[in-house]
C-alpha cells in the first residue's frame, strides 16, 4: 500500500507559545538530581517557573512533589514536552504527543540526522509525525532553551546550579547546546544577562531562523546573538536580517567553517577567492551583522550594544594607573585602527587641575597627579569625569595595573565610568591580587576586562556595528537594452565572454578572433601595433600559464612569429581549438579583478580585488551581494588593500575609481539578470587607466548553466 505523506496541519502553538508556555511534561520525571530529568523539574522549580511542571512515568506517582502521569495522554493540556529517551523510542513517545495534542516537543535526544543515514531516516519519521499533527519540534540533538523572563530553563545542564539567574535584554540562538551552555557560564561569571537562550540542535522542524524571527519582534530582547554552523535558507536569514536592522536591534553572528574557504576546485579566480564564508560575511555587511569569531567576543560586544547602544563617533579617552599599560593599549588601538581622542582645550584645563601641566594628554596617566591633590581615589574618578566631558572622546577606557590606594582607587574608576553618560570599561590587568577589584568593579556595573586581547577584539567588533542609514535611493545602472537573450551555456571562451560583458556596457579591448595569419595581420592593421596575441580554449583556464599570452606585438613580422608558435603550443594544449585572438595592447596603471558568481545561499555575488595572475597571492578581494549600486561598488573598491592606488600613490596619477564601480555595477546587474543560469564571470584583468580615461577588460571567462 502506497503511504502519501501526510499533509502538514498549521501549527498548534507559535514560537512565542512555546517560550512561555503554560504547562511543561517531563519525560522519565525521577526525584534523583543525578538524573537528567530529576535536574530539569528541579531546576524549573530553583529558578521559579510560572507555568505547571507535569511529570510522565509510568513507575511513579508523585514526583518532586508533583502528580506524575503514566502516559502523556493521560495528563492535562501539554504546551511543551520535553524528551531525552534513547533515539530508538523517540517515534513512539513523539507519537504519543502529537495524540495528546501537545504543541511543541522539546528533543534532547541524539542518535539522529547527526549520525548518518540511519539517524536521518528516523528524524524524518518524527518529523512527518509531528508536521501532521500540527506540533513543533525543537532539536532533535539539543540541549534545550532557557526562558529567562518566567524562569523557564528546560536544560539538565549544571551551569543552572545558580542561586540566581541574571535577566538581561540579549537573545541567544546556536546550533550547538553545548556551546549555548559554556557562553551561558561564562557570561554570568562577567554578570552579562540573557533574555532568551535557544539551542537549535539538528533543526529537524523548528530552525535557527525561527527563534531569530521572533526574537527580532521580542521586545525582551534588544540585541540578538547567533551561532551558525549552517544556514537552511540564506534567503529568509537575509530577509531577517534586513528586518532586524529596520527594527534598530543590533544583530552579532559568530558563524564556523571559515576556513573551509577555496577548498573546492576552483576553475576560475573567482571561484577560488569568493567561497561560501565570503558569500556570508558579504551578507553580513550588506545588512548590518557585526560578524565575530569568537564566542566571548559575540558577547561581550552584544553586551556593550545593548547597554551603551551603538559606539558613539569620536575617538578613545584613557585613563590608566601606568604609562606603561597606556603605551601598549595605544598601540593596540592603532592596530584595530580606533583612533585616540584628542582633547579639547577645556578638557586639558581641567584636567590641569589635578594632573601635572605635562601630563593632561591622552592617554591620561594616574601617576601624575599633582602632589597636593590628596588621595588617588579623587583625582581617579575626576579624570575619569573630565575625559568623558570631552566632546571629541566616544568611549573611555579604563586599564588598571596594581595602583596605590588600589580599592578606593578602582571603586572611584568603577562609579565614574559607570556614571559618565558614555560607554567606558576597565581593563584589569593583574591577577589574582586583584580579586576584591573584580568584584568592587562589578558591584559598580562597571563593564570589566580581563584580557587587553578581549576588550580590542570586543572594541573592533563593536565598532564595526552602525546603525541604520536613512534610506539613499540610488539611480539604477544604465544598462544597455540587450540585443539578443544569453543563450551560452557551458565555459565561454575569452571572446565570447568579453561579448556578455560589453553587452551590458563594460568596455573590452578592441580585438578579433582570427583563424590565418592573414586575418591576424588584417586585424593588427585596424586595430593599430603594438598587439597582444592570445590562444582561444575552452579547456584551459590559465592562458599565460600555458604559454598561450603573447603582448606587444610590435609589426606584422613579430605577429608572424608569434602566430607560429602560439599555433603549434595551442593544438598541444586543447586539440579542439582553432581559433586565435588578436587583441589592442591596452595600457593602464593597475589590474583589478572583478567576478561575479552565483552562492547557494544568498544567490549572485560580485568581487573585486587586486587582480593580474597573483590574485589568489595577493589575496586582496572584497565581496558583496548583487546587485549592487554605486555608493556600494565605491564602498568595497575602498576597502581594498591597494585602494590608496586610487588617490594617486607616490606620484603616479589618481586613477578612475568612478569607471571602476560602474564596471562592478555592470557586472551585478548582469550577474543578477543571470539568476540561476549565472556560475561563475571572471574580468582579470580590468585594466583601470587614470581618472577620467575610463577602465578595459583585457581578459574574461565565464560559466553558464
Ligand atoms: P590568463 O589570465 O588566462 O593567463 P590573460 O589574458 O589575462 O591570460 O593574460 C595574462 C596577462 O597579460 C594579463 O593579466 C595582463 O596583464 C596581460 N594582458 C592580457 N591581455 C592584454 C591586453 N589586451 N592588453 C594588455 N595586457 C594584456
Ligand atoms: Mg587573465
Amino acid at each position: 500500500m502506497a503511504v502519501t505523506p501526510p499533509m502538514p496541519a498549521s501549527p498548534r502553538l507559535s514560537i512565542a507559545g512555546i517560550l512561555e508556555p503554560r504547562r511543561v511534561a517531563v519525560f522519565g520525571a525521577s526525584d534523583d538530581r543525578g538524573k537528567w530529568a530529576g535536574r530539569i523539574m528541579y531546576y524549573l522549580a530553583l529558578h521559579g517557573y510560572a507555568g505547571e511542571v507535569v511529570p510522565i512515568n509510568p513507575r511513579r506517582e508523585i514526583v518532586q512533589g508533583k502528580r506524575c502521569y503514566a502516559r502523556i495522554g493521560d495528563a492535562p493540556n501539554i504546551d511543551v514536552a520535553v524528551i531525552a529517551i534513547p533515539a530508538g523510542k523517540v517515534p513512539e513517545t513523539i507519537r504519543d504527543c502529537a495524540e495528546a495534542g501537545v504543541g511543541c516537543c522539546l528533543v534532547i535526544s541524539s542518535g539522529f540526522a547527526e549520525i548518518g543515514a540511519a539517524g536521518a531516516a528516523l528524524q524524518q519519521e518524527i518529523v512527518e509525525i509531528a508536521r501532521a499533527a500540527g506540533m513543533r519540534l525543537i532539536g532533535p540533538n539539543c540541549l534545550g532553551l532557557i526562558n529567562l523572563r518566567n524562569g523557564m530553563a528546560l536544560t539538565s545542564a549544571r551551569v543552572l546550579e545558580v542561586e540566581k539567574l541574571i535577566q538581561g535584554a540579549i537573545g541567544l540562538v546556536t546550533q550547538s547546546g553545548a556551546l549555548m551552555l559554556s557562553i551561558f557560564n561564562r557570561a554570568y561569571d562577567a554578570g552579562i544577562g540573557f533574555s532568551q537562550l535557544v539551542s537549535v540542535g539538528n533543526q529537524a522542524d523548528l530552525d535557527l531562523c525561527d527563534f531569530f524571527e521572533h526574537m527580532i519582534a521580542d521586545p525582551a530582547t534588544e540585541v540578538v546573538c547567533l551561532h551558525i554552523e549552517g544556514l537552511k535558507d540564506g534567503r529568509r536569514f537575509l530577509a531577517l536580517a534586513r528586518r532586524a536592522r529596520q527594527a534598530g536591534k543590533p544583530v552579532v553572528a559568530l558563524k564556523t567553517g571559515r576556513s573551509a574557504l577555496g577548498q573546492e576546485a576552483a576553475r576560475s579566480h573567482t571561484a577560488s577567492l569568493a567561497g561560501a564564508f565570503s558569500a556570508f560575511a558579504a551578507a553580513c555587511r550588506d545588512t548590518g551583522i557585526v560578524l565575530v569569531d569568537d564566542p566571548d567576543v559575540m558577547v561581550l560586544t552584544a553586551a556593550m550594544l545593548q547597554r551603551f547602544g551603538p559606539c558613539p563617533a569620536g575617538g578613545i579617552g584613557i585613563v590608566s594607573s601606568s604609562g606603561g599599560i597606556a603605551g601598549i593599549i595605544v598601540d593596540r588601538l592603532a592596530d584595530i585602527g580606533a583612533p585616540l581622542a584628542r582633547f579639547a582645550p577645556e578638557t586639558e584645563d581641567r584636567l590641569r587641575a589635578i594632573l601635572l601641566p605635562s601630563h593632561v594628554v591622552n592617554p591620561i596617566d594616574l601617576g601624575a597627579r599633582r602632589p597636593e591633590t590628596g588621595e588617588t581615589d579623587a583625582v581617579a574618578g575626576e579624570a575619569v569625569r573630565a575625559v568623558a566631558a570631552d566632546p571629541g572622546v566616544g568611549l573611555v577606557m579604563v586599564p588598571l595595573t596594581t595602583a596605590p590606594n588600589y580599592e578606593a582607587t578602582a571603586t572611584a574608576l568603577a562609579s565614574a565610568l559607570a556614571q559618565c553618560g558614555k560607554p567606558g570599561l576597565i581593563v584589569l590587568t593583574p591577577g589574582s591580587v586583584a580579586a576584591p577589584i573584580r568584584t568592587l568593579i562589578k558591584e559598580a556595573a562597571c563593564p570589566l576586562y580581563d584580557r587587553i586581547d578581549d576588550a580590542m577584539r570586543m572594541l573592533r567588533a563593536y565598532r564595526a556595528y552602525a546603525p541604520p542609514a536613512p534610506h539613499r535611493p540610488s539611480a539604477p545602472p544604465q544598462i544597455p537594452v540587450r540585443p539578443m537573450p544569453i543563450t551560452q551555456r557551458g565555459y565561454l571562451t575569452e571572446p565570447e565572454a568579453k561579448a556578455l560583458l560589453a553587452d551590458y556596457g563594460i568596455p573590452v579591448t578592441r580585438e578579433a578572433v582570427v583563424r590565418t595569419a592573414a586575418e591576424a595581420k588584417a586585424a593588427a592593421a585596424a586595430i593599430g601595433y603594438p598587439v597582444v596575441l592570445k590562444g582561444v580554449s575552452r579547456r584551459v583556464v590559465h592562458k599565460s600559464d600555458a604559454g598561450l599570452v603573447r603582448l606587444g606585438i610590435a609589426g606584422p613580422d613579430a605577429l608572424e612569429r608569434a602566430w607560429a608558435e602560439l599555433g603549434d603550443r595551442l593544438r598541444a594544449a586543447d586539440p579542439e581549438a582553432g581559433a586565435l585572438l588578436l587583441a589592442e595592447m591596452a595600457a593602464g596603471e593597475a589590474e583589478l579583478i572583478l567576478g561575479a558568481k552565483r552562492d547557494p545561499q544568498f544567490g549572485p555575488v560580485v568581487l573585486a580585488g587586486a587582480g593580474g595572475v597573483f590574485v589568489e597571492l595577493m589575496q586582496d578581494v572584497e565581496t558583496a551581494l548583487a546587485p549592487i549600486d554605486e555608493a556600494g561598488a565605491e564602498a568595497l573598491l575602498q576597502r581594498l588593500r591597494i585602494w590608496p592606488l586610487f588617490a594617486g600613490f607616490r606620484g603616479r596619477p589618481p586613477l578612475d575609481a568612478a569607471a571602476a564601480a560602474q564596471a562592478l555595477v555592470r557586472l551585478g546587474a548582469l550577474a543578477a539578470d543571470l539568476g540561476e543560469r549565472l556560475g561563475e564571470i571572471d574580468i582579470n584583468p580590468l585594466i583601470v587607466r587614470p581618472a577620467g580615461r575610463g577602465v578595459v577588460a583585457a581578459d574574461a571567462r565565464a560559466m553558464l548553466f
